[in-house]
C-alpha cells in the first residue's frame, strides 16, 4: 500500500470558497514530489491537510495505513514525529542555540524550553550531531540561530524536522525566503539527505524550474485542483 494515500479532499474555510476541490493522488514510499502552482492555489492548505494542522471537510488523507481524520490526540502525536515539516520562514526559536533548536523537534512545540540538552540521551545528540555535520552547519551548533544567515537557519530547520526520523517530510515554500545560490544550497542538501535516509518528501514550490531539477514527479495545482500530476519530463529520460 501507498504511504501517503490522498483521496477526494475538500477544503474550504469559508462557506463560500472551496480551496481545495476533490483532490486525490498517492505517494510510494521514497518518492520526491513537489508540489507547485501560483500562490493561492492551495498548496499550503494541501500540505497542512496531510498531517492534520488543518481539518479538511471532505474526503480522507490515509497515512501508513491510518486514516489521519479520525486519529486521537495521541495518534495525532505519533502521527506528527512520522511527519516531519519545513517551512518557509523556518520557525525556530531565535533566541535558542542551533543545537537546542533541532533537538526540540523530537519534543514537539509545548515543551518547556529549560535545560533542554538535559533531556537527550548521548544517542539523540549524536544524531543531531550528525545531521548537522551533514547539512554543513555542525560547526554552528552552539551559537543562537538569530546568529545565523536565512540558508543556514533553514538547514537548521531541515535538521529539526528530521531528528525525529520521520517516513515523510513536508516542505512548505523551504525556499521562498531566500536568494537562489542559497536556496540551490538548501535544496541540494534537501534532496541528498532524504535520499539517504530514505524519507519520502513532498515539497511546495512556485517556480517549476527547481521543481524540475529536484524532484521524480510533479504536481500542479491550481484554484485548489490539480491540472497535472505525472514523472518529471526530463529526469525520465534517462532512467
Ligand atoms: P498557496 O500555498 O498555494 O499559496 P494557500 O493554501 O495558502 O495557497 O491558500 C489557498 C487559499 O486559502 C487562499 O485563498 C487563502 O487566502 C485561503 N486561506 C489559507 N489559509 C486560510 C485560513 N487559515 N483561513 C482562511 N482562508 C485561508
Ligand atoms: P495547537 O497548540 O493549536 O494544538 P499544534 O500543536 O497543532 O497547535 O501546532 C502548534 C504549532 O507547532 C503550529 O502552528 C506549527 O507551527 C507547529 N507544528 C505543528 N505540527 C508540526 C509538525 N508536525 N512539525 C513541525 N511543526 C509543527
Amino acid at each position: 500500500m501507498s504511504l501517503l494515500q490522498v483521496k477526494r479532499l475538500g477544503k474550504s474555510y469559508d462557506l463560500e470558497t472551496k480551496v481545495l476541490k476533490d483532490i486525490s493522488f498517492d505517494v510510494e514510499a521514497g518518492e520526491f514530489v513537489s508540489i507547485i502552482g501560483p500562490s493561492g492555489a492551495g498548496k499550503s492548505t494541501l500540505l497542512r491537510s496531510i498531517n492534520r494542522m488543518v481539518e479538511i471537510n471532505e474526503g480522507h488523507v490515509i497515512f501508513d495505513n491510518n486514516d489521519v481524520g479520525s486519529l486521537k490526540k495521541k495518534e495525532l502525536r505519533q502521527l506528527r514525529t512520522d511527519i516531519g515539516m519545513i517551512f518557509q520562514h523556518y520557525n525556530l526559536v531565535p533566541r535558542l542555540s542551533v543545537i537546542e533548536n533541532v533537538l526540540h523537534g523530537r519534543f514537539g512545540y509545548k515543551t518547556t524550553i529549560q535545560g533542554i540538552l538535559g533531556r537527550f540521551t548521548e544517542d539523540e545528540k549524536e544524531r543531531a550531531f550528525y545531521l548537522l555535520d551533514k547539512l554543513g552547519i555542525g560547526e554552528h551548533a552552539y551559537k543562537r540561530c538569530d546568529q545565523l544567515s536565512g540558508g543556514q537557519q533553514q538547514r537548521v530547520g531541515i535538521a529539526r524536522a528530521l531528528i525525529q526520523d520521520p517516513k515523510l517530510v513536508l516542505c512548505d515554500e523551504p525556499i521562498a525566503s531566500l536568494d537562489p545560490n542559497t536556496s540551490k544550497i538548501i535544496m541540494d542538501h534537501l534532496q541528498s539527505i532524504v535520499s539517504e535516509l530514505n524519507i519520502t518528501c513532498i515539497v511546495n514550490l512556485h517556480q517549476v524550474e527547481v521543481a524540475q531539477t529536484y524532484s521524480d514527479r510533479i504536481i500542479g495545482l491550481k484554484a485548489g485542483e490539480i491540472v497535472f500530476d505525472g514523472p518529471t519530463p526530463w529526469l525520465t529520460d534517462d532512467r
